[in-house]
């Protein structure tokens, strides 16, 4: 019994030193001092010795008893910690991990041709100016030449709040009230781009949609001057290679007026599906500025002459990227919207 001590007291120690866990640690606590313990049986057997022998034996059982006990608590604090700190591991924030990208949105194609147009004819030396889109009857068609019984009006058949307000057909009366607080000024040289309204809903036609007008009063401007305007514009718009084509047409705001076609931005001109073999893409109206539009703008027509012109942005922006329905640019289709 004697022997066996020492071998106990060692297997014991051994036992502690390698668990790696609490649990384990409490199973060797068990194992040794546990009611059926070897140690405990070893104190137990202590009845059957000799009397002379029982006190030393008791002495190193209990020396081994308190070796033992002393190992077990400090191994048990090693493992909390151990364990506190794998934890601290597991838990911890990595800030070397790759991190979630999150979506990243982007403009509106209208609105990056709107943006587009107007850096083009602001690098020309125009301005941007805005009006407002609820308007009167006089700005957005009597003051361009176009009274209650002129036919031009059943084709801007528009949103009437009352009999003399609407919303706009169209950016024009931006033209008057820019010429109203400039005059007699010179010169007047805007685009004015923003939101009008019409009762149309086709392919081709939305009840909101963008245009963006422009406006050139000073002393001998000509018709010269216009073209070249929008030459450099499609130009830039469209490409170098870009032509452009002026067809007589008439407005009741301008005179002479014209239709502007850009060689086919498909085909360049060959003939295609979208210029319906012509080689040609209707994109804007212009023409010089009507003698009673310059005056109703506070102008003597009789010494300025002026040019203007408008387009929808939904058609310049339909052309530049082939989009075949209008009504794309407002339904919010995340497939649609993606691709510009
Ligand atoms: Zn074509």
């Amino acid at each position: 019994m004697r022997e066996r001590l020492p071998q106990i007291t060692q297997e014991a120690l051994q036992s502690i030193q390698i668990a790696r866990n609490l649990e384990d640690l409490k199973n060797t606590r068990v194992r040794f001092l546990g009611r059926k313990g070897l140690l405990t049986e070893i104190l137990r057997g202590m009845g059957n010795l000799p009397p002379e022998e029982r006190p030393l034996l008791g002495q190193l059982a209990n020396a081994s008893r308190q070796e033992i006990e002393a190992r077990l608590s400090q191994r048990e604090m090693e493992l909390k910690e151990e364990e506190k700190e794998s934890r601290w591991k597991r838990e911890a924030l990595d800030v070397t991990l790759p991190g979630v990208e999150l979506p990243r949105g982007h403009k509106h194609p209208l609105r990056q041709v709107w943006e587009e147009i107007e850096a083009i004819f602001i690098s020309m030396g125009f301005e941007v100016a805005h009006g407002p889109e609820v308007e009167t009857d006089f700005y957005n068609f009597e003051a361009l030449n176009i009274p209650p019984d002129h036919p031009a009006r059943d084709m801007q058949d528009s949103f009437f709040f009352t009999e003399e307000i609407l919303l706009r057909t169209q950016t024009s009366p931006v033209q008057i009230r820019t010429m109203q607080a400039r005059a007699p000024r010179l010169p007047v040289k805007i685009i004015a781009p923003g939101r009008v309204y019409r009762r149309d809903d086709d392919a081709t036609h939305s009840p909101m949609f963008h245009q963006v007008e422009g406006l050139l009063v000073d002393t001998g401007v000509t018709f010269g001057d216009l073209k070249g305007t929008l030459e450099t514009f499609a130009r830039r718009l469209y490409g170098p290679g870009t032509r452009i084509r002026l067809r007589p047409s008439y407005f009741p705001f301008t005179e002479p007026s014209a239709e502007v076609d850009v060689s086919c931005t498909i085909c360049g001109g060959q003939g295609c599906r979208v210029c319906k073999g012509t080689g040609w893409l209707e994109i804007l109206g212009t023409g010089m500025v009507h003698p009673g539009v310059l005056q109703n703008g506070g102008y003597d027509p009789e010494k300025v002459t002026g040019f203007a012109f408008g387009m929808g942005i939904e058609r310049v922006a339909m052309l530049k990227y082939g989009i075949d329905d209008l009504r794309h640019f407002f339904t919010n289709d995340i497939r649609f919207l993606e691709q510009f």
